[in-house]
């Protein structure tokens, strides 16, 4: 019989739970963020129904479609917005999300933080860093991490928790998950939001606390 994604998320799990025996990092340290984009609400049920509750999506519009159905249907969903994201969308963003993963410009820190106020929520932040220094991606460049993490915290105010990075596809992880790791402790972060289907297990062994995990849970996205 084909693997369901149930399979598919009770493996993933217990491969997080080995790595951070492995790694000497305590059991339950890594959270599994369920990366649903692209997928219907009738193929994230059966996840949610085998417990999962903390889940990604990087659409605004598209998690407006989805979620506030299936957040009727579970309690404890904590969704997390790993997309980039467009300050006219901010007001949507901060009411649709509880966590935010891809903070990398002013503008956006500023608008966000601005509808944070309005609606009296507190989102936990992570900043996104360009590891790879790709021009085509989005994040900040790791030689103005210090200073942007400073502005976001200090100037802004937002609830910076942590740092978040998607390394280039065609280099080895492992360097840029090392980078985001320096980057985070000399700014005195704990949270690192690194690894995804094909690297999650080597980012837990370089310190990531939350690993981004679609396609290896619901299958190809075609
Ligand atoms: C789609 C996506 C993921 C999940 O990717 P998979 O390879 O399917 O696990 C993780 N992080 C971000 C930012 C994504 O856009």
């Amino acid at each position: 019989m084909a693997a369901t994604a149930i399979d598919r998320l009770a493996t993933v799990q217990s491969d997080i739970r080995a790595a951070e025996a492995e790694h000497n990092r305590s059991a339950g340290s890594v959270t599994l963020v369920a990366v649903s984009k692209t997928f219907e609400a009738e193929e994230i049920r059966p996840v949610l129904e085998a417990g999962q509750r903390v889940f990604g999506e990087n659409r605004v519009q598209e998690a407006m479609g989805k979620w506030p159905q299936l957040r009727t249907e579970f309690s404890d969903i904590q969704l997390h917005l790993i997309g980039p994201l467009q300050s006219n969308k901010a007001k949507e963003a901060v009411a649709t999300f509880d966590v935010i993963h891809t903070i990398d410009r002013e503008k956006i820190a500023r608008a966000l933080k601005a509808e944070m106020l309005a609606q009296g929520r507190d989102l936990p932040c992570f900043i996104q860093v360009n590891t790879g220094e790709e021009p085509q991606k989005a994040g900040i460049a790791p030689k103005e991490a210090d200073a942007f993490i400073r502005l976001c915290r200090e100037d802004i105010g937002l609830n910076v928790i942590g740092l978040m990075c998607i390394p280039p596809v065609e280099e080895a992880p492992g360097p840029h998950f090392a980078l985001l790791e320096k980057i985070a402790a000399r700014n005195g972060l704990t949270q690192l939001s690194m690894g995804m289907s094909s690297d999650y297990e080597t980012a837990v062994s370089f310190g990531a606390t939350h690993v981004r995990v679609g396609s290896a849970i619901f299958g190809g996205r075609g």
